[in-house]
């Protein structure tokens, strides 16, 4: 039996450890679980189809990470709804007072659509209905909305809750062991990793798997190498907020911009986030980042403005200057890695481990992994 260490239980590190356990290897998971862990700050939108990132191999990454979601929540056992994993396809609805805006959004939904035959995918399936809806016919959907903002709505959005899905994904599998808190140190022998090393134990393996998100050149610092993964940390501070009505079924509202408001079931309602590059590993709650959020969530939203502030959640994004990393670490046998998905990790993450267990295995990847190459 193949024995494999996990070092991180992020998204990536839970989903990578879930199939390496389901295919019969012996696993043991360590997370450190700082302060700053993004997989329990991320908002949980799964709605890449309108984003305004670039077209190129990152958006066919975030676009097939949407669609991995139907098979995920299939070998979990859900359907459109599990309160258990915070998820729910509520649809999204993409706002603006531009009219052009929305076509744009349109126009890029239909693109994303299309590169469904390039991937493979039914792609405008999982999009389901996208129609225009009047300011009323919105706020229908998302009372504290704005008036005078359009929409365009998307039936396929969806939102989870990172935390819950990352914890199930390590309960409902055959994980040998977890170890949390606890930090995990490379143990490398010549051109090989042995295992690792956590407090005074050893555990020893036939593969490392690494998912140490932003911290994930730390983890690789025993190797000597200056930077050997394309990863830094970007915070992002994100606010929940409360509110004595059903929330349950508001769609994910993405106005022009980074920022964006969505509600789960217990009346939360999370508002977000702050995108701090250069931020290095400060955790801080600070003055101008509560600001920024609160300040555009409510010149959205302003029917919010008497919603009760229950906390704000800082996490540090596995920002990549360029594509994410995915696959072996260059001169290391056995040691892989996965991160870099910055801010569509929830997204991205469960596919993204998943294709990182095949590598381990030695089985063909569920998608092309050459432009993901830690070696490119
Ligand atoms: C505010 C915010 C909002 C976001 N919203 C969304 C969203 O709406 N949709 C979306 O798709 N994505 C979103 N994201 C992005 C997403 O949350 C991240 O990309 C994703 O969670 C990264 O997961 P990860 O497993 O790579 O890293 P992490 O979740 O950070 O996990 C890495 C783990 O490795 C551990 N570790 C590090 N070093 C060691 C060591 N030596 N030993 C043991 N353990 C170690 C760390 O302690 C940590 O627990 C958001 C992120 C933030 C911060």
């Amino acid at each position: 039996m193949t024995s494999v260490v996990v070092i991180g239980a992020g998204i990536v590190g839970a989903s990578a450890a879930n199939h390496l356990a389901r295919a019969g290897a012996e696993v043991t998971v360590i997370d450190r679980a700082q302060t700053g862990k993004a997989t329990l700050a991320g908002a949980g939108i799964v709605c890449p189809w309108a984003s305004a990132m670039d077209d190129g191999p990152l958006i066919d990454l975030y676009v097939r990470g949407a669609a991995y979601y139907r098979e995920l929540l299939g070998d979990l056992g859900v359907g459109d709804a599990d309160p258990g994993l915070g998820y729910r396809r509520v649809g999204a609805l993409v706002v603006s007072n531009e009219p052009d805006e929305l076509e744009e959004a349109r126009d890029r939904i239909d693109r994303r659509s299309a590169s469904g035959a390039v991937l493979g995918l039914d792609v405008a399936d999982h999009v389901g209905d996208v129609r225009l809806l009047d300011n009323a016919e919105a706020r229908a959907l998302f009372p504290p909305l704005r008036t005078g903002l359009d929409a365009l709505h998307v039936s396929g959005g969806a939102r989870v809750d990172g935390r819950l899905l990352a914890e199930a994904l390590l309960e409902r599998s055959e994980v040998a062991r977890v170890v949390s808190p606890a930090r995990a140190d490379l143990v490398v022998d010549g051109s090989r990793v042995a295992g690792v090393r956590v407090g005074l134990e050893t555990v020893v393996a036939d593969a490392v798997v690494v998912a140490g998100g932003a911290w994930t050149n730390d983890v690789l610092a025993p190797l000597g190498m200056d930077r050997p993964i394309d990863v830094e940390p970007q915070k992002g501070q994100i606010l929940h907020l409360g509110l004595d009505v059903d929330t349950s079924r508001w769609p994910v509202l993405l106005p022009p911009g980074p920022h964006y408001l969505l509600a789960f079931d217990d009346g939360r309602v999370v508002v977000g986030a702050t995108r701090e590059t250069g931020s290095g590993f400060d955790t801080r709650v600070t003055a101008a980042g509560q600001a920024e959020v609160l300040d555009t969530a409510l010149s959205i939203a302003p029917g919010l403005a008497n919603a009760e502030v229950l906390e704000t959640r800082v996490g540090l994004r596995p920002l990549a200057g360029g594509l994410p990393s995915l696959g072996q670490v260059l001169g290391v046998d056995g040691l892989w890695v996965g991160t870099g998905l910055g801010p569509a990790g929830l997204t991205i993450g469960p596919v993204f481990g998943r294709a990182l267990a095949d590598l381990v295995l030695d089985k063909p990847p569920i998608f092309p992994v050459e432009d993901f190459s830690p070696a490119r």
